[in-house]
């Protein structure tokens, strides 16, 4: 093909996909544009998962109506003026970009009325084609509502995911600006339910509170530093609250969210060996600088920053974390109460720690937690797919089986063992398709657990899994359940912290096949009830666990996929006592 210059609408939708790439982009940047406006209210509300319609309402200084046509062209902007403005940027836009990017992909309504004028304008732009200007009755303030996005880009309508992804993205985002204005009510609609709402007030723990639940909001630390031009503030989460990713980790410079992974290890380093491995913090920091001490054009979506003094920046961050960290929290393991865990060994949020309601009640005290070990050995040679028929030898440190089998010494990680065998015990009823459900135990007192607005959506829409392995869920109020039943293998185990961790699991999911998320729920149901390290098992029960692995489908990992079994041959027994040199 000859060279020739693409055609405005053709460049424009190329445009677009760098800034628009799915709902919660544009969510973004309206957001974005009802905050530079100075609204005090900002209203978003999402249908279909944003396939169908997105609408941000404002309360701000609104458009004039002689500029509204001005304002869906590329390039077009109020807020700079002059390349020099570029490195003094106060607002959150300034690339003049989004709204035609959104109305190049979409059905754009924009309704504007600035304080002061009688009569609202309203322009519509159609897949990157503007209609006219008209007159309409509105309160002041701007409402951009997109219709059918991506109409004309199917491409990038085949790369949405999931109704429940979608909205995941959706909420993260609006609360991560929800968290950054305190002083500015939100609101969330999704699909026409509220999903949060802040009010405003100021108070950005409460804020906290409507984003992650009171419980975890009362015990997140403040952070507070200042270090040259450079100030810092926000919230972390102790040591006792962690994360399987980190996805709860928050930047803000000058207001706007950043990503950066140099910044999120900054932070996740501070928490160095006050973590046990994989499990990652929670975090808020707000880093204010003077604008022209970082870069924020760096990428169209605005989402990246330039640090002039980047390691100035890192050092802050580290160092003003791990001073709260030490002034507020426990050393690991030390003021644990007996017969608690340790810090260092809790694996999930809310484990441990009893709601407000539980306390109430009088809980009975939960098991034992399992102790992971970060260090696992290597298995030392591979074994055979089937292990030979073992004899019991008996147990070392209350953690492993010893047994002999024909060829040598086999060590067997008990909580691991127990774990294969009660997940193969399991899963078979379910992948038999015979319908029929796992063993559920009725709870004597219905325990109620509340939820985030998220993790509520995430309840109702895998009820029907939950269900099938075994617990019964109901509504109560809100963003609260009850469980009524939990899977038998969890009786004596605290519910509402089971479900929190399955919860969390789903929450790191994509889009799941049905037939996955069933195995991996049930191995993490697996993983709470089996025998833990420092349980001591009779002979009996030692017996049993090595026949009930023998008779695995696959004994040698857990369903986490670490080893359950070491074998020492006979053969390296004798090269290790030098009866025989190395081969
Ligand atoms: P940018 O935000 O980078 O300036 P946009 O395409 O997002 O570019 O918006 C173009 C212009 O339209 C903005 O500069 C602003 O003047 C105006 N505008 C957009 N949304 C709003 C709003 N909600 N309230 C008031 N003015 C707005
Ligand atoms: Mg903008």
């Amino acid at each position: 093909m000859p060279i020739r210059l693409l055609s405005p609408e053709v460049a424009s939708q190329i445009a677009a996909g760098e800034v628009i790439e799915r709902p919660a982009s544009v969510v973004k940047e309206l957001v974005e544009n009802a905050l530079d406006a100075g609204a005090g209210h900002v209203r978003v509300s999402v249908e279909a998962a944003g396939r169908k319609r997105i609408e941000v309402a404002d309360d701000g200084h609104g458009i004039p109506s002689n500029e509204l046509a001005l304002a869906v062209e590329r390039h077009a902007t109020s807020k700079v003026a002059s390349a020099e403005d570029l490195f003094h940027i106060q607002t959150l836009g300034f690339r003049g970009e989004a709204l035609a990017s959104i109305g190049s992909v979409s059905r754009m309504t924009i309704t504007s009325r600035p304080e002061g004028d009688e009569i609202a304008a309203r322009i519509i732009v159609d897949g990157g084609h503007p209609g006219r200007l008209e007159q309409v009755g509105a309160p002041s303030g701007t409402v951009v509502s997109v219709e059918n996005l991506f109409f004309n880009v199917p491409a990038r309508l085949k790369f949405l995911k999931s109704d429940s992804t979608e909205h995941r993205q959706i909420d993260q985002l609006v609360a991560r600006y929800a968290l950054a204005y305190p002083r500015i009510r939100f609101h969330l609609w999704l699909e026409g339910r509220a999903a949060f709402q802040t009010s405003g007030n100021g108070d950005q723990r409460e804020v906290l509170s409507v984003l992650y639940g009171v419980d975890v909001a009362r015990q997140l630390l403040e952070v507070l530093a200042e270090e040259g031009n450079i100030r810092l503030t926000g919230f972390i989460s102790p040591t006792s609250i962690t994360r399987s990713t980190r996805k709860d980790i928050v930047f803000y410079v000058n207001g706007r969210p950043v990503q950066d992974p140099a910044l999120s290890s900054a932070l996740v380093q501070a928490y160095h060996t006050l973590l046990m491995v994989g499990r990652f913090p929670m975090a808020a920091i707000f880093i204010e600088m003077p604008p022209d001490a970082v870069d924020v054009n760096v990428h169209p979506t605005k989402a990246e920053v330039r640090f002039r003094e980047s390691s100035q920046v890192f050092t802050a961050v580290q160092r003003s974390v791990r001073r709260a960290l030490l002034t507020h929290a426990p050393v690991p393991g030390l003021e644990a109460p007996p017969g608690w865990p340790s810090y260092a060994q809790v694996e999930t949020p809310g484990l441990w720690q009893r709601s407000a309601w539980e306390s109430k009640v009088g809980a009975a005290p939960y098991p034992q937690p399992e102790v992971l070990d970060s260090q696992a050995a290597a298995p030392l040679q591979s074994i055979e797919s089937r292990p030979p028929l073992l004899r019991l030898v008996g147990q070392i440190a209350t953690a492993y089986l010893v047994a002999e089998g024909p060829d040598g010494l086999y060590l067997i990680d008990q909580h691991a063992a127990h774990e294969r065998v009660l997940f193969e015990k399991w899963l078979r009823p379910l992948e038999s398709q015979s319908g029929a459900p796992v063993p559920a135990q009725s709870l004597l007192q219905p325990v109620l657990v509340e939820l985030s607005s998220s993790q509520a959506r995430l309840l109702v829409d895998q009820l029907p899994i939950l269900e099938r392995v075994g617990f019964k869920v109901e509504p109560f109020g809100s963003s609260a359940y009850l469980v009524r039943a939990v899977p038998t293998l969890l009786a004596g185990v605290d519910p509402a912290a089971a479900l929190r961790v399955l919860l969390e699991d789903f929450e790191e999911d994509e889009t799941p096949l049905q037939a996955e998320v069933e195995a991996r729920l049930i191995a993490r149901i697996c993983k709470r009830a089996a025998v833990k390290a420092g349980q001591t098992l009779s002979p009996e029960e030692q017996r049993a666990l090595l026949r009930d692995l023998e008779a695995c489908q696959s004994p040698r990992t857990c369903p986490h996929g670490r080893p359950t079994m070491i074998h020492l041959s006979v053969d390296v027994l004798e090269r290790q006592f030098g009866r025989r040199g190395p081969r």
